[in-house]
């Protein structure tokens, strides 16, 4: 696991594959948009706290969820998901949910330039959430399934940055960079890709900005 240093502690983070991250944080074990096809759940530690994204299969997967959720389990998530998780805590862009002293913020995290064959956008404005996990300073940013949108501008500063690249479904190779140049992380991961040139995103990397993703 990957150790990052925060005011609140030391977390400790794995990229399970895809949009699925698994973090222990002062004897928590926290998943974010736990997916089966990346990991086997039944493997893992029960969850004490779950945050999901959005509804997509790949975000909201009951399959991997049956194996780490029990009662005491707290979810946070987007409206979408609430239907089918009926004690989750749903939240709205702009809503923040603390957990053990973690301020979770949602944010925007849509599509404007990637659309389905309907003429719809993949993640419609308002749906999916990304959010920001304040550990009393140290801000971590998971994106969500996301463009380049203006509302990056508002994040404030990031120290560790989780964001999303493939296509159609969220950013080009080229967007992504474009993305970075706003949101300015410390580091980052790239994450839901189908294929990844690290090396090749290493050079196009905006200065102050360090990938961490290895291959
Ligand atoms: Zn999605
Ligand atoms: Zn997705």
């Amino acid at each position: 696991m990957k150790k990052f240093n925060t005011p609140l502690g030391e977390i400790k983070i794995d990229i399970l594959g895809h949009a699925s991250l698994f973090m222990q944080w002062k004897g928590k074990n926290i998943y974010v948009d736990p997916y089966s096809e990346v990991a086997d759940y039944s493997k893992l530690p029960s969850a004490d706290f779950v945050l999901l994204t959005h509804h997509h299969f790949d975000h909201l997967d009951k399959e991997a969820l049956k194996h780490i959720v029990n009662e005491q389990t707290l979810f946070v998530t987007n409206r979408g998901c609430k239907a089918e998780l009926p004690q989750a805590n749903a939240l709205t862009q702009g809503d923040s949910y603390n957990y053990e002293g973690i301020e979770i913020t949602a944010v925007y995290a849509y599509n404007i330039v990637n659309k389905n064959e309907q003429g719809e956008p993949f993640h419609p404005r308002g749906e999916g959430n990304g959010y920001i996990l304040d550990f009393n300073g140290y801000r971590l940013y998971i994106a969500g399934d996301t463009e380049h949108i203006p509302e990056m501008k508002e994040l404030g500063e990031i120290d560790l940055a989780f964001m999303p690249k493939n296509l159609p479904y969220t950013m080009s190779d080229q967007m992504f960079i474009e993305a970075l140049k706003t949101v300015m992380p410390k580091q980052l991961f790239a994450i839901h890709y189908f294929e990844i040139d690290v090396p090749k995103l290493k050079e196009m990397m905006p200065q102050g900005v360090e990938l961490l993703n290895e291959k």
